[in-house]
C-alpha cells in the first residue's frame, strides 16, 4: 500500500448518531480528498456493509470500524476498533450487549429532564433516531435544540445531559479489557479515541494508557476534532512513552454540528508511527 496522504479513521452515520448515511459519508469523504476511510459508529457494525460497498464503488480504500463505549475509572472512555472482521461473532455479541442498556437509560434521561420542566424528551429524541438500538445523548441534544431549550447542541452538552447536569444518567458500559478483546480477537487494532476529552487526573490517565497497552491496545488518536495543538503534542509524547501508534480521525457527525469536516484535520505530527502502518493487510479496496 502506498501511504495514505489523507486518512480519516473516525466518523458517524445515521446507524449511530451521525446525520448522514454511510453512502453520503463515503461520497463526502471522497470529495474531500480522503484516501483511507473508516466508518466508526458507536457500539454498532450495522453500517459496515453499506460503507464497504459505497467505498468500493468510489475507489476509496476502507478499514472496518466501530467506537466502543467503555467505563473506566468512573468515566466513559471511547475505544475505536479498526480493521477487524466485521462478521466476527464475538465482536458482534459484545457490541450488542453494550448497546442493550441504551433504551432504559434514555427513558431515565427523559424522566430526569421532565423534573426540570422539559417534557416528552424521549419521544422527541426518537424522531432523530434511525437505529432503534442506538438512541444516544446526541439525539436528545438535537431535540432540545428543536424544542428551543438551547440554541445549539454544544449548549445542550454544557447545560444538560452531562455529569452533574439535568438529564444525566450514569451508565455502566463495557469493561476496557472486554472491548480490547473483542477488537483484537476479530483481527483489529484498538485505538484510544480523543484522549484529550477525558477529565482524568494524571494518575488515572497513566492507568488508562497502561491497562490499554497491557490488554493489547496499539494506538491513540492524536489528530482529532476535540484536540488543541497542545493536546496533539502531549499525546504524541504519550504515544512515544508507551510505544503506541497514532491515529487521525475527524469524529465527523454532521455538516451542521461538526467543527471539522471529513479529511480536513491537521496531519499527524512527525515522530509518531501512523496506525495505518499496522493495518496494511486489512485495507479493503
Ligand atoms: P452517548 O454514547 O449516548 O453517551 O453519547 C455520546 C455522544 O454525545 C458522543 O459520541 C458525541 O457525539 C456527543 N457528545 C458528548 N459530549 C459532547 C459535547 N460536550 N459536545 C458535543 N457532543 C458531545
Ligand atoms: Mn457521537
Ligand atoms: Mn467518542
Ligand atoms: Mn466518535
Amino acid at each position: 500500500m502506498t501511504a495514505p496522504r489523507n486518512a480519516d479513521l473516525h466518523c458517524h452515520s445515521t446507524v449511530s448518531d451521525g446525520t448522514l448515511t454511510p453512502e453520503a459519508l463515503a461520497q463526502r469523504a471522497a470529495r474531500n480528498g480522503v484516501d483511507l476511510w473508516a466508518l466508526t459508529d458507536h457500539d454498532e457494525l450495522g453500517g459496515q456493509d453499506r460503507a464497504i460497498a459505497a467505498a468500493r464503488a468510489l475507489g476509496l480504500a476502507y478499514l472496518s470500524g466501530t467506537e466502543i463505549s467503555v467505563s473506566f475509572a468512573a468515566q466513559t472512555v471511547h475505544i475505536v476498533g479498526l480493521g477487524f472482521d466485521h462478521t466476527d461473532a464475538g465482536l458482534q455479541a459484545g457490541l450488542r450487549a453494550t448497546r442493550s442498556g441504551r433504551e432504559q437509560r434514555a427513558r431515565a434521561m427523559s424522566e430526569d429532564l421532565a423534573r426540570v420542566g422539559i417534557a416528552g424528551a424521549y419521544e422527541g429524541a426518537l424522531k432523530y433516531v434511525d437505529n432503534p438500538e442506538l438512541i444516544s445523548r446526541t439525539h436528545f441534544a438535537r431535540y432540545l435544540v428543536e424544542a428551543g431549550v438551547c440554541r445549539d447542541t454544544n449548549e445542550v452538552f454544557r447545560r444538560y445531559i452531562t455529569e452533574g447536569k439535568p438529564g444525566f444518567v450514569p451508565h455502566r458500559w463495557a469493561a476496557l479489557r472486554d472491548a480490547l478483546r473483542w477488537i483484537t480477537q476479530a483481527g483489529g487494532v484498538a485505538v484510544i479515541a480523543h484522549p484529550g476529552r477525558y477529565p482524568f487526573s494524571a494518575n488515572e490517565e497513566y492507568a488508562l494508557f497502561s491497562e490499554f497497552k497491557a490488554h493489547g491496545g496499539q494506538a491513540v488518536e492524536v489528530s482529532t476534532a476535540a484536540h488543541s495543538p497542545a493536546d496533539s503534542v502531549k499525546f504524541t509524547t504519550l504515544c512515544q512513552e508507551f510505544d503506541l501508534a497514532a491515529s487521525r480521525g475527524s469524529d465527523f457527525h454532521s455538516p451542521q454540528e461538526s467543527r471539522f469536516d471529513l479529511g480536513q484535520l491537521p496531519a499527524l505530527p512527525a515522530g509518531v508511527r501512523p496506525v495505518w502502518e499496522l493495518l496494511q493487510a486489512r485495507v479493503l479496496r
